[in-house]
């Protein structure tokens, strides 16, 4: 067995941990409103875009032949890992890329939205949650119908996150009349059809909004049906296994920052005449995480290469969702113990990371849901090994 990784991947991410540490982590402390800042302003943010471009990583988890940079998943994983050790800038890695449109999407579909999409012309957002069914997304009620000819939505969703300013929409509906997993069919929206509203915005824990969508009688052709009608369930399959990894690895690089900040500042800070390092109680907070770090790395870099290989990773994508997002809160919360009062404050970028791990264990598949499809492969399908 060999656990390095491969000498390619490891070139990459430290290109990238370069770039995060002389590009990015300088604007943690010169952006103005930094600790909520998701956006850069746009004189910041177009040099660096250019930048990535350069480093053949735009659009990179998108394939090939939609424009993207086609990166494999571990490569993708340590990407993202070296870019979430910073705060500010994370944007510039997300293409908005969705697989669904990728996978379902007519060759015309994929001209109009998905082409203009990943050059960075405009984005669009998913919408699939309802405010009576998201994490039991088999309950939603947004509901489609022929008539006449034409397409009519009705319904509404919740938590969407960029729908603001998406030119377009993914809807996730259900054809009049089924129930459960029948049924499911997917419409692109766009934002301007008539019947379609973004109503409140719903503000989250860590800063990025998200909205309310209604959909009121809103008329849409053909041309706007994702696949074919019923062919909706399971469409994003493979979407969820990639979702799933780069939030492990977005928690990893969240964490290992927040180890690095904990190490550094244990040796400084010195009370009643010693450094905090040594403490044993602050050691074994210190000693806790590395190897919780340690731990969730092994388990992501083996997930991501073994889907790589094709080979059937259903179980350990739960697993390294689950056990990542509640790790990367375990590390935070450590360091900000350490840090004291300075860890609480706008001083440090401590408090923004406590804030950015929490949904975490909620969106892309509760801990309770990736538990549950953990414990239902073991009873039900008999893989206890
Ligand atoms: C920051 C953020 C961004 C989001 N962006 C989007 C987006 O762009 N598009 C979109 O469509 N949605 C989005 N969502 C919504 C997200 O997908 C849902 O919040 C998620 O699926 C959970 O659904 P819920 O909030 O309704 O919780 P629920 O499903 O109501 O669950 C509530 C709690 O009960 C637990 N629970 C539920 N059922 C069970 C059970 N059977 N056994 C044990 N425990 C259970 C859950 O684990 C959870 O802890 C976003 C959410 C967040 C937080």
């Amino acid at each position: 067995m060999d656990f390095d990784l491969p000498e390619e991947t490891r070139m990459l991410k430290d290109t990238i941990r370069r770039f995060v540490d002389a590009e990015l982590i300088p604007l943690e402390t010169s952006l103005p409103d930094r600790p909520n800042s998701y956006e850069l302003p746009k004189d910041v943010r177009e040099p660096l875009e250019k930048k990535i471009r350069d480093l053949g990583l735009w659009a990179m988890d998108a394939p090939e032949d939609v424009g993207g940079a086609g990166l494999g998943l571990l490569d993708h994983c340590v990407v993202i890992e070296e870019a979430h050790r910073c705060t500010a800038g994370r944007g510039l890695w997300s293409s908005l890329f969705f697989p669904v449109l990728h996978n379902l999407g007519s060759e015309e579909q994929k001209t109009k939205y998905l082409l203009p999409s990943m050059r960075g012309e405009f984005h669009g957002a998913a919408a699939f949650s309802e405010p009576n069914a998201a994490g039991d997304l088999a309950g939603i009620q947004t509901s489609a119908e022929k008539v006449d000819g034409v397409w009519v939505l009705n319904g509404s969703k919740c938590w969407i996150s960029h729908a603001k300013t998406a030119r377009y929409i993914l809807v996730l509906t259900r054809l009049k009349g089924t129930a459960r997993h029948e049924g499911i069919t997917w419409f692109i929206v766009d934002a301007d059809t008539e019947g379609f509203s973004v109503g409140r915005e719903q503000k989250m824990i860590h800063g990025q909004p998200t909205y309310e969508l209604f959909f009121n009688d809103c008329h849409v052709s053909d041309s706007q049906l994702l696949g074919e009608p019923g062919q909706g369930w399971g469409a994003g399959e493979t979407a969820l296994y990639r979702g799933r990894v780069m939030i492990s690895a977005r928690a990893i690089g969240i964490a290992q920052r927040c180890y690095e900040m904990m190490v550094e500042y244990a040796k400084e800070r010195h009370t009643f005449g010693k450094p905090l390092s040594s403490r044993q109680a602050i050691q074994w907070m210190v000693a806790d995480s590395a190897t919780d770090i340690h731990a969730s790395r092994l388990m992501v870099y083996d997930a991501a290469w073994r889907a790589q290989q094709g080979q059937e990773v259903r179980t350990q994508m739960a697993m390294i969702k689950m056990f990542t997002s509640e790790m990367a809160g375990r590390v935070v919360d450590r360091a900000v113990q350490v840090h004291g009062a300075s860890g609480l404050s706008d001083e440090t970028i401590l408090e923004r990371c406590y804030r950015d791990v929490r949904p975490m264990r909620i969106y892309e598949g509760s801990s309770e849901a990736m538990r549950s499809v953990v414990a239902k492969n073991i009873f039900q399908e008999g893989r206890n090994r």
